[in-house]
């Protein structure tokens, strides 16, 4: 599951256990990314935190993981590569499936050296509040499984959204990777304090 995790939160942990479950897979692999090529000027905390805060998150689920892969490789990561790193990892007869949100499986084929994803992995797209799978090109349709998760209308830019503002976080995500956005004031936080309650 790759992601910017800005931060991670409870719409993508639900998601990652919906998906292993329901499709029995051995391990679920966080893949924060270094930087994100299609997402333009937004505040992104620094790859160490995110990556940091992830780990915190799944900490307490045996089957999940997180990559530093993309993140070590700096610069633009492209899912391609990131793949292609996997399969030599776990080996050729290992079935790779990329999580990835609805609202961001239509955008795939538009993904630089995409062709040969098809080839490398299938696609899991979960659906969330306010998204529906617009039509994918067939050679994608065909690698493509749907899957509905429990409405969660979280999203991380409305995260940090409210720290900004300086609205309460608790309850979209763990409490531990709450700790650390106001540890480090991550994304403008303020009040800690207040929250957190000390
Ligand atoms: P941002 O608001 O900054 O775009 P985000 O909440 O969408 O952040 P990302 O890091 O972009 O989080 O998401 C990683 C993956 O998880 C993407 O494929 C995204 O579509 C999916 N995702 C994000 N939030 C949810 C959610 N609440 N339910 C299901 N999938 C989600
Ligand atoms: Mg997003």
């Amino acid at each position: 599951m790759g992601g910017t995790f800005n931060p991670i939160h409870y719409g993508h942990l639900v998601t990652a256990e919906v998906v292993r479950d329901r499709f029995k897979l051995d391990k679920v692999i966080f893949i924060p990314s270094y930087r994100t090529p299609y997402k333009g000027r937004i505040n992104l905390a620094p790859s160490r935190h995110r990556y940091k805060m992830t780990k915190l998150a799944i900490e307490n689920n045996g089957y999940f993981s997180v990559s530093d892969i993309e993140i070590k490789r700096r610069g633009k990561s492209y899912t391609r590569d990131t793949m292609k790193g996997f399969k030599e990892r776990f080996g050729k007869k290992t079935k790779l499936f990329f999580i990835t949100g609805a609202d961001a499986i239509a955008q795939i084929p538009k993904w630089k050296k995409a062709e040969e994803l098809p080839t490398l992995c299938e696609f899991i797209a979960a659906s969330r509040p306010g998204f529906r799978l617009k039509k994918l090109p067939p050679r994608y349709q065909r690698h493509t499984h749907l899957i509905e998760v429990p409405a969660l209308a979280i999203s991380s830019t409305n995260i940090r959204r409210r720290l900004k503002k300086g609205e309460t976080i608790k309850y979209l995500l763990p409490e531990k990777v709450e700790k650390y956005i106001y540890k480090y004031r991550l994304y403008s936080s303020q009040r800690e304090s207040e929250h957190v309650g000390k």
